[in-house]
């Protein structure tokens, strides 16, 4: 029987996938408005992502026989000034999301709810790469920006048009 301590810490992490998603969505849309698709369309594959990790854990609850609440989602607009400023923000949000995963494998600990361990194994290699895709992206935008903006701008958002969503292998 899984914990009710660990039921409700899941069903924050949901809400927190959620809002993710609805996070991307409205980074999305500042592309969009920009002209630069392939970004948009990079955090359009984002977005799929964050709905895959918010199923995974809803099926988990229903799998485990805990019961989901679904919460409200919080207003994810923000008026960005520049791609930069939207990958910054993108790679913060997954490092907070990464301390939650964190915080919630701590506590499987102290529940000493092993199949519970396992599957946040599965979420703690997963931020990882999240972590990584945001870095190495504000790594480019820093090369990009000062020389020939523009250009460099055209070349990756064409690099980022070309993402596509492959759901993550779940063992
Ligand atoms: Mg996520």
């Amino acid at each position: 029987m899984i914990k009710e301590r660990l039921v409700d810490a899941i069903n924050e992490q949901i809400n927190r996938e959620l809002n993710s998603e609805y996070i991307y969505l409205d980074m999305a849309t500042y592309f969009e408005k920009e002209g630069l698709i392939g970004f948009a369309q990079f955090f359009k594959i984002q977005v799929q992502e964050e709905r895959f990790h918010a199923m995974k854990f809803y099926q988990y609850l229903a799998d485990r026989d805990g019961k989901i609440v679904l919460k409200e989602l919080a207003n994810p607009h923000h008026e960005y000034k520049s791609p930069m400023e939207v990958f910054e923000k993108a790679y913060a949000h997954e490092q907070y999301i990464t301390k939650s995963i964190n915080d919630l494998m701590s506590i499987a600990i102290e529940e000493k709810d092993y199949a519970s361990v396992s599957m946040l194994n599965w979420f703690v290699d997963e931020q990882v790469e999240e972590e990584a895709t945001m870095s190495q992206i504000i790594d480019k935008l820093k090369l990009i920006e000062g020389s020939g903006r523009g250009h460099g701008l055209m070349m990756l958002d064409k690099e980022l048009g070309a993402r596509v969503f492959t759901p993550p292998t779940t063992a």
